[in-house]
């Protein structure tokens, strides 16, 4: 099994990008269609990777699954017993298009679109206004760290993203995001000891078209939720 800095399906170095290169942490146990043995996905993909699998159906419904489901059993990898228990993101599905599936949370101003071709984007109550307005949704500014499979010395201080990728031999896995010109990229930190690269990557969130459309509707109507009960006095 890569490691879980690396692409699960390709092996390769996988920094995330939200939009274009994810992470499904191991805790989530969902179920690996691209492990040779029965196992949990736990580490990257690049969403590039993942819509060129014959395996992205499967995935596409074991994710969805989790998506909706609450706290639940779920079968071991060797099917002994007892069951494992796993805590799902308990959102109900509100759009079903040729492309994909949205979903809302019941307690959070929270929504994750999931194309049937296996990329998902997990959006925000600020995201949605974003849409209303007719501006493509960006990733948040949060700061991601990742561990790079190598060191890269100095330079990587002035590198843009594609020159990270390209000195990480991924650039091809990424062209949905470098083609985008400028790609708002920002080195933040490099301890080389341990190759851990902090940065922020802001790309504009690729949605299908239909799911921007039925997102702008939904929100003329939809009322966020509020906490006022929870309010100290
Ligand atoms: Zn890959």
């Amino acid at each position: 099994m890569p490691d879980i800095n690396c692409c699960q399906i390709c092996g390769e170095a996988a920094p995330p990008i939200e939009g274009y290169c994810g992470e499904i942490t191991g805790y989530r146990l969902v179920r690996d269609p691209w492990a040779t043995a029965p196992s949990f996905l736990d580490g990257n993909i690049h969403f590039s990777c993942l819509e060129g699998s014959d395996k992205r159906t499967q995935f596409f419904d074991e994710f969805t699954h989790l998506v909706q489901a609450g706290h639940e059993e779920i079968d071991s990898l060797d099917g002994s017993f007892p069951p494992l228990t796993r805590m799902g993101l308990g959102m109900f599905q509100i759009f079903s298009g040729a492309e994909c599936h949205i979903f809302q949370s019941e307690v959070a101003d929270r929504w994750m679109v999931v194309k049937k071709s296996g990329p998902w984007f997990a959006l925000n109550y600020s995201q949605l206004q974003e849409i209303t307005k007719g501006n493509p949704p960006k990733s948040p500014s949060d700061v991601t760290q990742y561990r790079l499979p190598v060191d890269l010395g100095n330079e990587i201080h002035d590198q843009s993203l594609t020159d990270l990728l390209a000195a990480l031999g991924v650039e091809d896995r990424y062209t949905a995001v470098v083609d985008l010109t400028p790609v708002d990229y920002r080195f933040v930190d490099y301890y080389a000891p341990k190759f851990l690269l902090d940065y922020v990557v802001r790309a504009p969130l690729p949605l299908p078209e239909e799911a921007r459309a039925f997102l702008a509707n939904h929100a003329e109507t939809y009322v966020p939720i509020t906490f006022d009960d929870e309010e100290g006095p």
